[in-house]
C-alpha cells in the first residue's frame, strides 16, 4: 500500500507531538499580546483583528503585514517564544521515523526556530532530511496551494510518490489533488474523514511501526 512512497512529509505541530501539550494555546495568547503591544489596542480588539486577519489573509501575520507593515521576523520570533516543558523526548517515534524507507521531511506553518526547538525537545533532531518552515514559503501557509507548490519544488518531490501526514484535515485537500497519498492523524474520536483522506490514523508511532522498514526485503 505504501511501497511506492519515496518521500514522507510530516506536519509538525500536533502531529509530531500530541495536542495535549497545548502549545497553540500559548502561541495564540502571544499573538493577541503582540497585536495589543504593536497596535496599541485592547484584548477584545486584538482578538477581533486576529479573527479578521485569519479570515481575509489566511494567517494573523498575513493581515499584520498587509495592514500595518509588521516585520515578519519580529512577529515569528515573538509568538513562538513559548514554554516547551510539556514536550518530552520520544525515542520510539524517532526510531520509527528513521526506519521509514525513503526521504523524510517536515512541512510546517510554524517558524524555523520553533520547528528546530520542537524537534530537539522531542529527540527528533536529525530524523528528517529537511525542514520547510513558513519563512521558506514566503510566509504562505498551508492550506494554500502555493505553499505546497513551493515545498514540492524546493524538495524536488514527485507527488505521486509522496505521502503527507497531518493532524489538520483541511491541509490534506491540496496534497490529494496533487496526487499525494494523504494520511490524517485524527485526534477527535468519531470524526469522519473527507474523501480526500486516503488513510485515517489515530496514533502516529503505531502507524509508522506497522510500515515496512528501511532496507527490509519484502
Ligand atoms: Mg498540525
Amino acid at each position: 500500500m505504501f511501497d511506492h512512497i519515496e518521500t514522507w512529509i510530516f506536519d509538525l505541530d500536533n502531529t509530531l507531538y500530541h495536542p495535549r501539550a497545548r502549545l497553540f494555546d500559548q502561541i495564540n495568547t502571544r499573538m493577541t499580546r503582540f497585536i495589543m503591544d504593536e497596535l496599541g489596542v485592547g484584548r477584545a480588539e486584538a482578538d477581533r483583528l486576529r479573527g479578521d486577519y485569519w479570515h481575509h489573509h489566511g494567517t494573523t501575520l498575513g493581515g499584520l503585514i498587509a495592514n500595518h507593515g509588521t516585520d515578519p521576523g519580529k512577529f515569528l520570533a515573538d509568538v513562538h517564544e513559548i514554554d516547551l516543558s510539556a514536550l518530552k523526548p520520544d525515542l520510539t517515534l524517532a526510531e520509527a521515523i528513521r526506519a521509514l524507507p525513503g526521504r523524510r521531511i517536515v512541512h510546517t506553518n510554524g517558524a524555523r526556530t520553533h520547528a528546530e526547538r520542537v524537534l530537539a525537545v522531542r529527540g527528533l533532531t536529525g530524523a528528517f532530511d529537511a525542514v520547510y518552515a513558513i519563512e521558506d514559503k514566503d510566509l504562505v501557509p498551508k492550506p494554500r496551494a502555493e505553499a505546497y507548490a513551493r515545498v514540492t519544488e524546493m524538495a524536488g518531490i514527485d507527488a505521486a510518490r509522496a505521502a503527507m501526514i497531518e493532524d489538520d484535515m483541511r491541509n490534506l485537500e491540496v496534497p490529494k489533488a496533487l496526487g499525494m497519498t494523504t494520511i490524517w492523524l485524527c485526534h477527535q474520536p468519531g470524526r469522519r474523514a473527507e474523501a480526500f483522506v486516503d488513510h485515517r490514523i489515530t496514533g502516529l508511532t503505531r502507524f509508522l511501526r506497522g510500515l515496512p522498514r528501511a532496507g527490509e526485503d519484502i
